[in-house]
């Protein structure tokens, strides 16, 4: 039985976690970094623990030190939240080693599924379609080039062990294929520590879709539903939705079996995401897994009903799944906004201090966040603020409330993306579902 564990992460997604626990009954331990003393988390944990200065790579990230904090605050269990050591297979082999529940998937499947040419491979065998491009690894330049001209332009290169929307090239033309192929390579090793990049074909118009999966050790896989995520700047993330919109029953219906079959294919256990590209034709391919909570679980949490976070911490405990396929139920729709500490225009960060803010409330609103006033923004992190989700009869509805929600939230002291998202609630291309993940760079919003 789980009764104390570690949070190894920060933020809004620390304080989440930490908001199960306290209704578990699970104890929780805080680690912090002397940037984030005064943080939300570490107040609202049972214990804290200092584990280095402000920089990651010295405490976030610093594994021996967080290894400390387990000792001496005796956890039993350590949830890594999202990035930092979420998706780093040593850490949970470490975890597994020293008897340490690690809640999430196993390391196998972490190490397996983190590799993207190999997850590739894997979901393959249970005829999972994958974008089309490059069956292993491409080490040659010249090798690249006509596997490119076969799958034909444009292409996107990608890091095998990329995340995060980093490591990517997208590549239009022959002429242009060579140099993109080499800096990738270069860019892979530094960013990522392994060279290895593969080729997909690059689909201009293509929206971003994925399912929300939940296994456990018995080998029962279940689905929470879709969610759509195709506004993003930079491969990154900036509003999600539940379900995803505008896709015909039967695609949905095949979307759902492949990603449990993708999941059954690893036996994954624990909560995770198969992401796919949708494109306009109506296909849809494999594009990756992420073994870990996800940022915008919430959206998929409003339309079950689940509380992802708790059942993870069931899983990890060796129970059985509480659900089967027939008892998830999927009700109206959810809608997600990500407040950044950023420019609504131009996205450059805006860290510092909070002088006030006023959260939106009333029905079928929920605000995830770690601020308050008088808190200061570190330049260190990301610039996550917190989360503003909506629940819905209907799209139009939900639009209409995160319209109304955006409106009452109030931040000051720091730039925030409010104003962006107010605009795109408002932008016919989204209201209308025209919804490819280009949108941003393309469109005038
Ligand atoms: P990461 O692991 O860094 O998040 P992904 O493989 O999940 O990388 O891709 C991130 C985003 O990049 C996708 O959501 C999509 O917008 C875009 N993308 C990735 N592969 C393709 C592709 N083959 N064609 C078009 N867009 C793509």
């Amino acid at each position: 039985m789980i009764h104390k564990v570690l949070i190894a992460n920060r933020g809004e997604i620390a304080v989440r976690i930490i908001r199960s626990c306290r209704e578990m009954g699970i104890k929780t331990v805080a680690i912090y970094s002397t940037a984030d003393r005064h943080a939300m988390h570490v107040r609202m944990a049972d214990q804290s623990v200092c584990v280095g200065p402000p920089e990651s790579a010295e405490s976030y990230l610093n594994v021996p030190s967080i290894l400390s904090a387990i000792e001496i605050t005796d956890a039993d269990s350590v949830h890594p939240g999202y990035g930092f050591l979420a998706e780093n297979p040593a850490f949970a082999e470490i975890c597994e080693n020293y008897g340490v529940k690690f809640i999430g998937p196993s390391s196998e499947a972490i190490r397996r599924m983190g590799d993207k040419v190999e997850a590739r491979r894997a979901v393959q065998k249970v005829k999972v379609p994958v974008v089309p491009g490059s069956d292993a690894a491409v080490t040659e330049e010249d090798e690249g080039l006509k596997i490119s001209k076969e799958i034909g332009f444009p292409v996107i290169i990608k890091a095998a062990a990329g995340g995060g929307g980093r490591g990517m090239k997208i590549v239009h033309s022959p002429a242009s294929f060579i140099n993109a192929f080499l800096t990738a390579q270069s860019e892979a090793l530094s960013a990522f520590g392994v060279p290895d990049v593969y080729i997909e074909k690059y689909f201009e118009q293509s929206r971003h879709v994925e399912v929300q999966i939940m296994g456990d050790r018995f080998g029962n896989v279940v689905h929470l539903g879709d969610r759509d995520c195709s506004v993003q700047r930079r491969h990154q993330k900036l509003i999600e939705e539940a379900p995803a919109p505008f896709i015909p029953a039967r695609t949905r219906n095949r979307l759902w079996k492949a990603a449990v079959d993708a999941a059954a294919a690893v036996n994954y256990n624990n909560v995770g995401t198969i992401e796919f590209l949708y494109v306009p034709d109506g296909e849809f391919y494999f594009l990756e897994m992420n073994t870990r909570i996800q940022v915008e679980h919430p959206v998929s949490e409003a339309v079950t009903g689940v509380d992802i976070v708790r059942e993870q911490f069931r899983i990890a405990d060796g129970k059985k799944l509480r659900f089967e396929q027939k008892d998830i139920h999927l009700r109206g729709h959810a809608i997600e906004c990500r407040i950044n500490a950023e420019d609504p225009e131009s996205f450059v960060p805006s860290p510092g201090t909070i002088r006030s803010c006023l959260f939106p409330g009333g029905f079928g609103v929920r605000v995830d966040t770690a601020i308050y006033p008088g808190y200061t923004v570190p330049p260190t992190y990301d610039s996550l603020l917190g989360k503003l989700i909506v629940h819905g009869e209907d799209r139009n509805e939900a639009i209409m409330r995160m319209r109304r929600a955006l409106d009452e939230l109030q931040i000051e002291g720091v730039k925030t993306t409010t104003d962006f998202h107010k605009k795109m609630m408002s932008n016919t291309d989204f209201t209308e579902g025209r919804l490819w993940t280009s949108f941003l760079a393309k469109a005038r919003t």
